[in-house]
């Protein structure tokens, strides 16, 4: 399985490349432009197509876009509606020209509309922004930690997009603090494997391209967002052994998006190799 860190591009693509090979990953997220804006950010063709080589000289492909934490595509707001659908619409053209595999994105909150409103025109919109998707890339949909109005928050309501929508490059990432957040317990053996039946059977496994590996400290079904270090959380190390180490994740990627400075990047990163090894 091929693993990899969030890692920041605002120091140049040389140095966010040079990092990740240094510490020894296999992919790499990151933010287009600022991830708390709208902002469409296009960078300079030349410098993306060097990026795209660096990632491929290093090998880290796939590797995968985040988009804006402002997407919202159930919000009633038309002005925010339309400024995610550009975004992500930029970002998956973006991706494209940039042998970027995968563009993740949060799907927002109903806010206070009825669900079902909502979720019609998530599934809208998803449709529409695949009916212009190139080839090669995937539009990956993030489950959230379930809290309140968020979209995605369980299994059940990401499959119903994946199968409403019905489209080849539509996939799923799973965070696994959202998922225990959500109150998915997969901090055994027997969680992971009850965990995994149900996306299997929800989903489908082979739609999960994308793990975020987090490990969290919010009890379980706390339903808040707290990443925290790999095995010094609630979920463990037996919860991601048991999810990482099984033939099913070989073709996917873990992306570890705990913040920190360069010595916790090599703590979570030597915790995950051990897992793998
Ligand atoms: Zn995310
Ligand atoms: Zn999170």
């Amino acid at each position: 399985m091929r693993f990899g860190l969030h890692t920041p591009i605002g120091k140049g693509y040389e140095k966010a490349v040079a990092y990740a090979a240094e510490l020894g990953c296999r992919t790499m997220q990151f933010f287009c432009g600022n991830p708390r804006g709208f902002r469409l950010t296009t960078p300079d063709p030349d410098a993306w197509a060097r990026f795209a080589a660096l990632r491929r000289k290093h090998d880290l492909l796939p590797s995968a876009v985040h988009t804006s934490y402002l997407v919202n595509l159930a919000t009633e707001r038309q002005d925010h509606f339309a400024a995610s659908m550009a975004l992500i619409a930029h970002d998956l053209e973006l991706a494209s020209s940039g042998e970027v595999a995968f563009v993740n994105t949060h799907l927002g909150s109903y806010g206070k509309r009825e669900r079902a409103h909502g979720h019609r025109q998530v599934c809208r919109a998803l449709s529409r922004l695949l009916e212009d998707i190139r080839p090669g890339v995937q539009l990956v949909l993030e489950n959230s930690a379930g809290s309140g109005n968020l979209v995605g928050g369980t299994l059940e309501e990401l499959g119903s997009f994946i199968h409403e929508v019905d489209h080849p490059q539509l996939a799923v990432c799973l965070d696994t603090a959202h998922a225990w957040a959500a109150g998915y317990k997969i901090d055994d053996a027997p969680g992971v494997e009850a965990f995994l039946d149900e996306v299997e059977q929800r989903i489908g496994l082979a739609r999960v391209q994308m793990f975020h590996v987090n490990d969290t400290v919010v009890p379980l079904g706390g339903q808040r967002d707290r990443h925290h270090h790999i095995g010094a959380g609630l979920i463990g190390m037996a919860g991601f052994a048991a999810l990482l180490d099984r033939a099913e994740m070989r073709e996917k990627i873990a992306i570890l998006e705990t913040p920190g400075e360069r010595a916790e990047d090599e703590r979570n990163t030597a915790a995950l190799r051990s897992i793998l090894a």
